[in-house]
């Protein structure tokens, strides 16, 4: 008898051919989610399991599996061997705190001598005599003990199920470039997508010294932050200072955040291309601020030539967010008031219904090759 840890996939059991393409990613990632705890991962016929680990170490476990994108459930319980006598004589010193109970009982290995239903009965009998005042309700119990009677002579016994985040193992799908705020919403979309498997980098633009250092370390410690989730990744910080007083300088103030927004996008492209990234991911949402009109989306998907755009929050209430941030932990790191670049220089009337040859005329104005390759050569990078 063993203590284990029994890992259920989400919906990578939906795969057909390439299915262990994505079994050998979460296998891979929760390796690494494990890495520093002694313990050994097995695999078993569409199961994980984690075994041979100190007992003081199986709540680390479980809470480092609870961030792994990939996995439906969890459940910590015992393994022993498909023998019935060793099955019985864990069962019998089963010592259960509630007031009803039920045995459930699944047979993989159908050689075993008897059925679920009869097996049932039997189990459940044995812990009625070991628990006093304890009743079975089939229906409707306080704890359902579940024998789990798997191919190769293993059994599981368990009577806990944690559900876990769901979603597709990080690495799964293309890549993104994530634009990185300080605020609450960028730091839940990368979290979004990399829930459906995809790999993050990220971009964050800050304008040092209208903006502080301490902006630039909140967004360094929003990447930590996600992170657990989303796997180590590469935040590119670049200098946008040049190019807000340039914008500030010559162009129609009411057009300062829509044309910042185009030059964003741009470098964001720019640098997805030099390193192969797929897509861009943005914390936007429909009409939460006058950027985030239709019209204003319009204009900064127009300066973007050959990437899809995702917008994972697209259609999320303020509150919904925010619930996500907070589950993740973001969100007191987010709500520290430090400035946003895109505060700095703030329009009085920014334009709602921007259009796109009223941008242009704008940018015409400004020297763009030379401020992008110029903000492009001075691009820090931070290991997430
Ligand atoms: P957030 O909470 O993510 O800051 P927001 O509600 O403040 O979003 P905006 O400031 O309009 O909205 O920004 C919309 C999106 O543009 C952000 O979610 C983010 O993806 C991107 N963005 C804004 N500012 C920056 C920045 N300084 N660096 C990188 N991306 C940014
Ligand atoms: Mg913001």
């Amino acid at each position: 008898m063993k203590k284990v840890v029994i890992i259920r996939y989400s919906e990578i059991f939906l795969k057909g051919k390439n299915f262990y393409f994505f079994e050998d990613k979460l296998f891979a990632n929760i390796k690494e989610k494990l890495d520093g705890i002694k313990c050994f991962i097995n695999r078993l016929n569409k199961r994980f399991f984690v075994s041979d680990y100190d007992v003081i170490d199986e709540k680390r476990i479980v809470s480092n599996l609870l961030t792994v994108f990939g996995i439906h459930s969890i459940s910590t319980g015992v393994m022993t061997s498909s023998d019935d006598a060793a099955i019985k004589e864990y069962v019998s010193t089963i010592k259960l705190s509630a007031k009803t109970f039920r045995v459930s009982v699944n047979r993989a290995d159908k050689s075993f001598p008897y059925t679920s239903i009869e097996y049932s009965g039997m189990l459940g009998g044995i812990v009625l005599k070991n628990n006093k005042g304890i009743k079975v309700d089939l229906h409707n119990p306080e704890i359902d003990l579940n024998v789990d009677i798997r191919d190769n002579d293993v059994t599981f016994i368990y009577h806990d199920t944690i559900s876990a985040l769901g979603g597709m193992p990080v690495g799964t799908s293309g890549s993104g470039m994530l634009l990185l705020s300080g605020g609450i919403d960028s730091p839940v979309a990368g979290y979004m997508m990399a829930k459906r498997g995809m790999p993050l980098s990220a971009i964050h633009f800050h304008s040092y010294p209208y903006t502080s250092i301490q902006a630039k370390e909140k967004v360094i410690e929003l990447g930590r932050i996600i992170s657990k989730y989303t796997g180590h990744f590469k935040l590119y910080i670049v200098s946008f200072t040049k190019i807000q007083e340039e914008i500030h300088k010559n162009c129609d103030g009411d057009y300062m955040i829509t044309i910042m927004r185009r030059i964003m996008f741009r470098i964001a492209e720019r640098l997805c291309k030099e390193k192969g990234i797929e897509s861009i991911i943005t914390g936007e949402n429909l009409g939460q601020v006058a950027s985030q009109t239709v019209e204003s989306m319009t204009v900064t998907t127009d300066v973007v030539n050959e990437l899809p755009i995702f917008r994972p929050l697209i259609s999320f209430d303020k509150s919904e967010i925010t619930d996500i941030s907070k589950k993740i932990g973001a969100y007191e790191t987010s709500i520290l008031p430090y400035e946003d670049c895109c505060t700095v220089f703030l329009p009085k009337h920014p334009v709602i219904r921007p259009r796109v040859p009223k941008c242009e005329k704008e940018e015409s104005k400004l020297d763009l090759e030379t401020l992008i390759t110029g903000a492009m050569q001075n691009i820090e990078i931070v290991n997430i």
